[in-house]
């Protein structure tokens, strides 16, 4: 199953991603994380990105849209995966489109995890708090002014992928407000209800 997590940042991805991936067997893609891991190791993917991340940018298509059509060629992908932080334009999303249909596979579900602005606000500060109170570095990204950047970015680039998907008929939505093993329980519903596309070879076997 090929499911696609959306909503703004901080809304709790990450998160309930890697609950996906540990009930339902599937790999977690996450671009930030991909990108934060290059940037840690002073690749020449993350020399490009570092500035972009830590301002709250966009890191260009080509760059993350060569992730993906990488890292889903990887055997731990064979059974499916989410993505959690990509697509985040609509050139993306074609182009994961046009991938996935080039190994006659395609996105099944897109679930939306909807957090209205001011909630969102909040739970950066708390967890930049947190991260301080461990003695831990808090994330460039993370910074408030920085973040309402990334939340600016979000709606003027992000937002716009969704009419791409609602054409598609893949958009479930899910009330990310609510606490976080009540929006698991929402994901799993949705993922129960999605029928498993059939392969091109089962469909051709079986009509
Ligand atoms: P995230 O951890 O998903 O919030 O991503 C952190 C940062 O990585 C973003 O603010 C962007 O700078 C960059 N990034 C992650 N995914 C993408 C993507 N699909 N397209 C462009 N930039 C991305």
């Amino acid at each position: 199953m090929i499911i696609v997590l959306f909503g703004p940042p901080a809304a709790g991805k990450g998160t309930q991603a890697k609950r996906i991936h540990e009930k339902h067997g599937v790999a977690h893609l996450s671009t930030g994380d991909m990108l934060r891991a290059a940037i840690a190791a002073g690749t020449e993917t993350g020399k490009k990105a570092k500035a972009l991340v830590e301002a709250g940018h966009l890191v260009p298509d080509e760059i993350v849209v060569g992730i993906i059509a990488e890292r889903i060629t990887a055997k731990d992908c064979a059974s499916g995966f989410v993505l959690d932080g990509f697509p985040r334009t609509v050139n993306q999303a074609v182009a994961l489109d046009t991938m996935l249909a080039g190994k006659s596979l395609a996105v099944d579900v897109v679930i939306v995890m909807a957090v209205d602005e001011a909630t969102l606000i909040k739970r950066v500060e708390n967890r930049a708090a947190e991260t301080r109170a461990k003695g831990e570095p808090v994330r460039a990204d993370d910074d408030p002014e920085t973040f309402k950047k990334r939340l600016a970015v979000y709606k003027a680039e992000t937002a716009p992928i969704l009419p791409h998907y609602e054409r598609q008929g893949k958009i479930k939505r899910v009330d990310g407000m609510k606490p976080m093993d009540e929006v698991t329980a929402q994901i799993d519903a949705v993922i129960a209800g999605v029928k498993p596309r059939k392969s091109w070879l089962s469909k051709w076997l079986t009509g």
